[in-house]
């Protein structure tokens, strides 16, 4: 039996590899620290934990429409004209299962073979494996530290082809925490809408920022924009949910609506619970987000000053998201490796600390810990590393 084209060069996600490796290792007893596993380390709030249960006894167990329960296409439409000051109609939203189901549906409904995305690099690992998988083709821009590792309108620019059907944006970014400001997004959306380039604006860490920083959706910053722009988001982060699986996409009618046709027949809906989960989740207290995100702020500023200080790893400060992504490059060259991906693997053998290697978000000589864990295990982890790197100066 030979397996389609179409899966013959992929490779599993990175990110729930590693995650999967770690969880096995513990499983197996050994004292593995995991900061691979980009998802908050909470509880999801109880009242939502309350909805589910009560949706399970008065019987909400069975089929939804396949682009999600009406009341909580309300519940979106709520939330985005509360957060983003845009106002959409139920035929203009869809939920998906979990916002990676959003966007693997949108590239199959709007990519044809050939069809170019511009990716940003360091991108999340999904987003080319995606639109490999629609027969697009992804177009890589570099975003570079020295601009934050993000990408310039000249590069956007230079990157368009008669082909390029689409640009990801992702802020704040996974893996680099960092976020477009309302004017850059300007610049770029500027050229997306000269080059009627759809934008694919993935805010699933919206809720995750620090020192004050503020999110702009690219689509709330003129109706030109909003008609040219998918929004991808979900409550995997912001609620803690990431095992419920909901997510969506709010955009153009007719994308949405194939996207729907598309769910109704391969999933038929999201599940039914989750949805009434959700709709609590938006409809209930916010507190909790919150109290989250300023776990992550505190973590993060404690274990940033600690990892910098390690020899070899350098790194920007995020903006927002859970994720620090050091260059560790020269870290690697002085425990004698000649790439990150080794060096990973040795630091999870000797020191059974699990990291992700910058190559899974196209850029080798970064590596991504996730800060989604208690502060305890987070200073352990910062502190095996040191120690790795002490004890590679000696020898
Ligand atoms: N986009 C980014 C940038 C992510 O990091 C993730 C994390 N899984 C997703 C999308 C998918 O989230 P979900 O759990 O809602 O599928
Ligand atoms: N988004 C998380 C991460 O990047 C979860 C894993 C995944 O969905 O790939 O680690």
């Amino acid at each position: 039996m030979k397996l389609a084209k179409r899966v013959s060069t992929l490779s599993p996600s990175t990110t729930l590899e590693i995650t999967a490796k770690a969880k096995d290792l513990k499983d197996a007893g050994h004292d593995v620290i995991g900061l691979g596993a980009g998802e908050p380390d909470f509880n999801t709030p109880a009242h939502i934990l309350e909805a589910a249960k009560d949706a399970m006894e008065k019987g909400f167990t069975k089929y939804t429409p396949s682009g999600g329960l009406p009341a909580l296409k309300k519940e979106i439409i709520n939330k985005l004209q509360h957060d983003q000051r845009i106002t959409y109609l139920p035929s203009e939203i869809i939920v998906c299962i979990g916002a990676k189901h959003a966007l693997y549906t949108l590239f199959q409904v709007i990519l044809d073979k050939g069809d170019e995305v511009i990716i940003p690099t360091p991108y999340w690992v999904s987003y080319p494996e995606q639109v490999k998988l629609a027969e697009g083709v992804p177009v890589y821009v570099e975003g570079k530290e020295e601009n934050q590792f993000k990408i310039t309108v000249e590069q956007l620019k230079q990157s368009i082809t008669p082909k390029t059907k689409a640009l990801v944006i992702n802020s704040p970014s996974n893996p680099t925490g960092m976020i477009y400001t309302k004017e850059e997004l300007l610049e770029l959306g500027k050229v997306c809408l000269e080059n009627d380039i759809l934008i694919v604006s993935d805010e699933i860490y919206e809720k995750l920022l620090y020192d004050g920083n503020k999110h702009f959706s690219i689509a709330e910053l003129s109706p030109e924009l909003k008609e040219q722009t998918i929004i991808i988001n979900g409550v995997s982060k912001s609620h803690s949910m990431t095992g419920w699986r909901i997510g969506y996409a709010a955009g153009n009618q007719m994308i949405i609506s194939a996207m729907t046709n598309l769910a109704s027949h391969s999933t038929s809906n999201p599940t039914s619970i989750s949805q009434y989960a959700t709709i609590a989740a938006y409809q209930g207290p916010q507190d909790e987000v919150e109290m989250m995100r300023k776990a992550f702020e505190s973590r993060l500023n404690i274990i940033f000053e600690k990892l910098n200080k390690i020899p070899g790893f350098h790194c920007l400060k995020p903006q927002g998201a859970f994720y620090l992504f050091p260059k560790a490059i020269d870290a690697a060259k002085m425990a004698g490796f000649n790439d990150v991906d080794s060096f990973v693997k040795a630091l999870l053998e000797e020191e059974k600390v699990a990291l992700v290697p910058g190559s899974g978000f196209g850029a080798n000589d970064y590596v991504r810990l996730s800060y989604a864990t208690s502060l305890d295990l987070l200073e352990k982890a910062v502190e095996r590393i040191a120690n790795y790197m002490a004890k590679v100066a000696i020898k």
